[in-house]
């Protein structure tokens, strides 16, 4: 049974604002200094679903929000296609500050976080969570299940079940959206279209979410 939606005082989005301020000064680990800046998550403080991906990348990293480059397009037409409006997801990553190493003198390439990265941003992540308490979060990826469950959690065996979570929420994992962007044909990196047509795709990234059904 769906819960009633909830209701957020005055100070508990000021929490979440507060929240935000602090992780811009973090230091719990070495991932602060080469990044332009922490990324903290975005959304509603009284969303009822929390999507959880990776890290922020490029365009993230520089605009200072989540799920604005490339990935972000495909998570929003996926969660549109879901009948889910994307303005009311909460999103945030498990960690807050872009990993990268350089190469040819200037592009910056994605670097998976480490345990310990992960480990010590997951501060922040329990702190949204405890302040949000959404019904439901989805965790995209290995790194957010890693930081959403406090575990490795595999991937292929744990895609689509639902399990609840200590606070009352529920999580479920599904593949991050950057996966279907790296699938080598053209009509696959379409996203959402190509996952109608390749089922094994679609099971990760789509038909998870569909199944979330929280409109709102
Ligand atoms: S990645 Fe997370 S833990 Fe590490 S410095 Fe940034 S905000 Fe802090």
């Amino acid at each position: 049974m769906r819960r009633k939606r909830k209701f957020r005082s005055m100070s508990e989005v000021a929490n979440l604002t507060k929240l935000a301020r602090e992780a811009a000064s973090c230091r719990r680990c070495a991932l602060w200094e080469h990044a332009t800046q922490t990324v903290f998550g975005d959304g509603p403080p009284n969303a009822r679903l929390m999507l959880v991906g990776e890290q922020p990348g490029d365009q993230e990293d520089l605009q200072g929000k989540p799920f604005v480059g490339p990935a972000g397009a495909v998570l929003r037409r996926a969660l549109d296609e879901a009948g889910v409006d994307p303005a009311k997801a909460y999103v945030t990553n498990a960690v807050k500050h872009f990993k990268f190493v350089i190469q040819r003198g200037k592009r910056r390439i994605h670097q998976k976080p480490n345990v310990i990265e992960i480990e010590a941003c997951r501060y922040w992540f329990e702190q949204e969570l405890t302040t949000i308490r959404p019904e439901m979060v989805v965790a995209l990826g290995a790194t957010a299940a890693r930081a959403v469950f406090g575990r490795e959690m595999a991937i292929q065996r744990n895609r689509g079940r639902v399990i609840a979570l200590g606070n009352g929420s529920r999580a479920l994992i599904t593949v991050h959206p950057s996966f279907l962007l790296r699938l080598p044909d053209e009509s696959a990196r379409d996203g959402i279209r190509a996952l109608r047509r390749r089922p094994q795709a679609g099971r990760g990234a789509h038909t998870q979410i569909d199944r979330i059904q929280l409109q709102t």
